[in-house]
């Protein structure tokens, strides 16, 4: 009997030994295949607590648009399997350096950042993607490709222009201006939720094909000036003033588009 109990248990610590062995080389094997090829999509919804967005008086919120939306990619991006990181994931103020920061910690990611545009003209509309840095461009052009192609909104083109969001991350980094909420036809559609979602799968597919869609031409306004560009330093004293700038980079990216 007790012969028979030691081998018993022999048997099993074999079994035991091997089933560990095998299990630990398979989770091994998926960490390494995830490290080589898994990319972390670094999600950022632009403004947050005080800073609504847009301009002064507009009706529909930026803020939640940007969330909805952003919350909706990263949704689909990770039923796709991609790792997800959002900079905010509620109605939060998140100063833009610790923003670019989230996006810098991560290797192998790449940055979208979400955004609707306003202006005080409410016949202006259509949609925008900007970029930085060259390594971006393709990033842009397959997000702007496939988001313009799902949009009822005119193409107003990728752009290069020195947003800080853009010119400080270290990482492929887009800014996409999915529509005028100042306009009365995308703001309606902006705030169903039928459309908010298929923003988000039209962006999901630009992040899957962005090696594969050629590099669009761009409009070049990095010669903007700098006091025209998003601020670096939201706070709540400079808010209003960041308003009245932002009204105007609207105004600028109306004629330079034309
Ligand atoms: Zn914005």
């Amino acid at each position: 009997m007790p012969r028979n109990f030691c081998g018993l248990r022999l048997f099993f610590a074999l079994m035991v030994a091997l089933v560990t062995r095998d299990s630990s080389d398979a989770a091994r094997d998926s960490r390494t295949a995830e490290s080589s090829d898994s990319v972390t999509v670094v999600i950022d919804a632009g403004h947050g607590g005080h800073d609504r967005g847009g301009i002064p008086g507009q009706r529909v919120a930026e803020k939640d648009m940007t969330l909805d939306v952003s919350q909706r990619l990263r949704n689909v991006l990770s039923a796709s399997g991609y790792r997800v990181v959002m900079t905010r994931d509620s109605d939060v103020f998140v100063p833009l350096p610790t923003r670019v920061a989230i996006a810098n910690s991560y290797r192998n990611a790449i940055f979208v950042c979400i955004h609707f545009n306003a202006t005080q003209r409410r016949s202006a509309g259509g949609i925008e993607t900007y970029f930085y840095s060259r390594d971006s461009l393709p990033l842009a052009s397959a997000i702007h490709r496939l988001v313009v192609g799902g949009a009822p909104s005119s193409n107003r083109g990728v752009r290069r222009r020195g947003y800080y969001v853009l010119r400080k991350t270290n990482i492929p980094a887009v800014l996409v201006e999915c529509g005028f909420l100042t306009n009365p036809t995308e703001a309606a559609y902006a705030q169903t939720a039928s459309y908010r979602e298929k923003l988000a799968e039209e962006i999901a597919a630009g992040v899957r094909g962005r090696n594969s869609v050629a590099s669009a031409s761009f409009i070049d306004q990095t010669r903007v000036a700098r006091s025209e560009r998003h601020s670096s330093k939201h706070s709540h004293k400079k808010s209003a003033r960041k308003k009245r700038s932002s009204s105007k980079r609207s105004g600028a990216e109306e004629a330079s588009a034309q």
